[in-house]
């Protein structure tokens, strides 16, 4: 009768079940741009920031501040281009009219030398009016005659004048030789006093005199007081020589010698200024200096506009009609509110400010960059588990198929067996098949029941409750006693816990079923003395030991990273197993927030679980 030999178990692959999550840290909208904020003010932000977004935000900030310098510069080239051509206006203005003013008195002498030489005052006083000196040339105080009288003519000289002015006199007196008096002033109202004032009496008034007499040119005397000038400012004379020849004379001999007198014009620089310039219409004030004599000053004038640090100030001297007048002119407080542009600094501004909303934006694009990086590692590594999962459930499909299997076959095998024995009423064989029919289905009952564990593992918590180590020991005892005494192995249990502590107490149970069941199952039967010692201890503050020591064969090195993996069985032993219990034990450790861990040699192995617990009564 052949019998049917039942197969051995083959060790199947682990089986995990992973669970995706959404990331509960992933942050909405408004908190992001919040976050963004607060990274940038921290300076965290920044890390995350590309090259290329940093090159963007420079060459940015270098147009913002290209832009801002050349609006400046072009603004400060602006400013000096007009102050530039205010001052040039000025000095125009002021050269032009005081060529007019030349070319008036010129107009004057050619007509004396018209008329034959000389003029008589009512010629004059026609001639001047009709030339409406007042009303063509603003500035000028009137225009007049001074004749060169010699001392042997002095008599002659007077006489004449007295026909129409009988008061007439020359005064004052002097000690050159010869005199220069002014004969007529048109109008005369106002210019009263300048009637017969003698040139000679006075070396300013004298030397321009006999200069524009020497030259033939046009001359004015330096700075003076006019004698009709009733606010006493400074003035000057414009002479302009007239000869009896009807030819120009050439050198200074023939000048000297044919020299009747002056065409004359005085002024007072205040209204010569006020006739060419409005002030108002100006930005930039000056003065007027004759040598080291200031003879205007702007700046007394426009006190309320005197900037005392210009934009601008320049000073240009120029040979005029004999003298040296050097102009000093400074931009005014008007000119730097008129030039003054916001432009600039708007640009400045916007710049940067488009510049910080450049880099916020980039904050935020590398910080989304950096989580969608990340989200889609995670996404990655959680398809990778899914796979691996899938791979796993499979095999763990098959394995546990197999496995249930397998001693169901062996059972029927032994049933067949049996039917035989009975009919050959073999009564020994038919006890030893159904001795081996029941740790078959042992087996099945152990496997079932570790599966049925393994299942109920993830939703098996339950609140912490007090266990007292005792407790523990009495269920491992119910449970496991028929087993050590079968084998023979002698259990001891030693508490040194103080009092009761706080965890979940059916995890705790299992894990020391587990163990303890391992020490007695792998004890050594060549060793005399069997034992497997069981205890509680404390650790540190929080945490207990629970520890289970056999003198038993020992864990090979090469299962050291394996022990705890589903299904996992050393080769160390002929014992039956489903190659659970330790992932369970793990597992269990886990999710108390424990650490397992075992120390093995051929002599004995000690498994030692520390978990976080409370003590009772603290
Ligand atoms: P099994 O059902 O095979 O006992 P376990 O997961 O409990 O499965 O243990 C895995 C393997 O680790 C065992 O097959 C055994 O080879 C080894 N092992 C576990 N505990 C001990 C121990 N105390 N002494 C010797 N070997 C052990």
């Amino acid at each position: 009768m052949p019998r049917l030999i039942p197969r051995p178990y083959a060790a199947p692959t682990p089986y995990r079940i992973t669970v995706l999550r959404m990331d509960p840290e992933a942050p909405t909208q408004n908190q992001q741009a919040k976050d963004v904020g607060k990274a940038i003010l921290s300076g965290s932000a920044f890390s995350t920031m590309h090259r290329l977004h940093w090159l963007i935000i420079f060459l940015s900030l270098v147009v913002t501040i290209a832009a801002w310098r050349i609006t400046s510069s072009q603004i400060q080239e602006k400013a000096a281009n007009t102050y530039e051509r205010e001052t040039s206006k000025i000095l125009d203005l002021v050269l032009e009219r005081m060529q007019r003013y030349e070319d008036a008195l010129w107009a004057g002498a050619i007509h004396i030398n018209a008329i034959g030489g000389d003029i008589q005052y009512r010629d004059w006083k026609r001639y001047a009016e009709a030339v409406s000196i007042e009303r063509k040339y603003p500035g000028i105080n009137g225009i007049g005659v001074v004749h060169y009288v010699a001392p042997d003519r002095l008599h002659s000289y007077l006489t004449a004048q007295r026909v129409d002015r009988p008061s007439y006199r020359i005064h004052p007196d002097h000690d050159k030789q010869g005199f220069w008096p002014i004969s007529y002033i048109i109008p005369e109202k106002g210019n009263e006093k300048a009637v017969g004032l003698d040139m000679a009496h006075e070396s300013n008034r004298y030397a321009a005199a006999q200069l524009a007499r020497d030259t033939g040119e046009a001359r004015i005397t330096g700075p003076i007081t006019l004698v009709q000038d009733e606010q006493h400012t400074p003035g000057f004379l414009f002479f302009v020589p007239f000869y009896r020849s009807s030819t120009a004379p050439l050198n200074v001999e023939e000048r000297r010698e044919t020299f009747v007198g002056l065409i004359y014009a005085p002024f007072v620089v205040n209204n010569l200024v006020d006739g060419v310039l409005s002030r108002e219409l100006r930005s930039i004030t000056f003065s007027i200096s004759d040598g080291s004599e200031e003879i205007f000053n702007e700046d007394a004038i426009a006190e309320h506009e005197f900037d005392n640090d210009p934009l601008f100030q320049s000073s240009s001297e120029i040979e005029l009609y004999g003298r040296t007048w050097t102009f000093r002119f400074r931009s005014s407080k008007e000119f730097r509110r008129d030039l003054s542009s916001d432009q600039p600094m708007t640009i400045l501004i916007g710049g940067i400010l488009v510049d910080l909303l450049l880099l916020m934006l980039f904050v935020l694009i590398s910080r989304n960059n950096r989580r969608n990086a990340h989200n889609a590692q995670m996404l990655l590594q959680a398809q990778k588990k899914v796979e691996r999962a899938n791979e796993e459930l499979s095999h763990f499909n098959y394995r546990t198929s197999h496995d249930l299997v397998a001693p169901l076959k062996t059972i029927r095998g032994y049933v067949d067996l049996a039917k035989y024995q009975i009919e050959d009423k073999d009564i020994e064989g038919i006890s030893d098949c159904l001795s081996r029919i029941g740790k078959q289905a042992s087996r099945l009952e152990k496997l079932v029941e570790d599966l049925l564990n393994l299942c109920r593992i993830e939703n098996q918590d339950s609140p912490p409750e007090a266990i007292d180590p005792h407790e523990i020991f009495d269920f491992v005892s119910s449970t496991l006693q028929s087993l050590w005494e079968e084998k023979g192995v002698q259990v001891t249990f030693e508490n040194h816990l103080q009092a009761p502590f706080y965890a979940e107490s059916v995890r705790v149970r299992q894990i020391m079923e587990n163990l303890v069941s391992n020490g007695i199952k792998y004890s050594d039967p060549q060793k005399s003395e069997r034992w497997v010692k069981v205890g509680f201890t404390p650790v540190r503050e929080g945490w207990i030991r629970l520890e289970v020591a056999d003198n038993g064969i020992g864990i090979p090195d090469e299962s050291r990273d394996k022990v705890y993996e589903m299904f996992y069985r050393a080769g160390n032993n002929s014992e039956f197993g489903s190659g659970l219990g330790n992932y369970l034990v793990k597992k269990h450790v886990s999710s108390l927030n424990g650490t397992i861990d075992y120390r093995s040699s051929p002599q004995g192995t000690t498994f030692h679980v520390d978990i976080p617990a409370k003590m009772t009564g603290r």
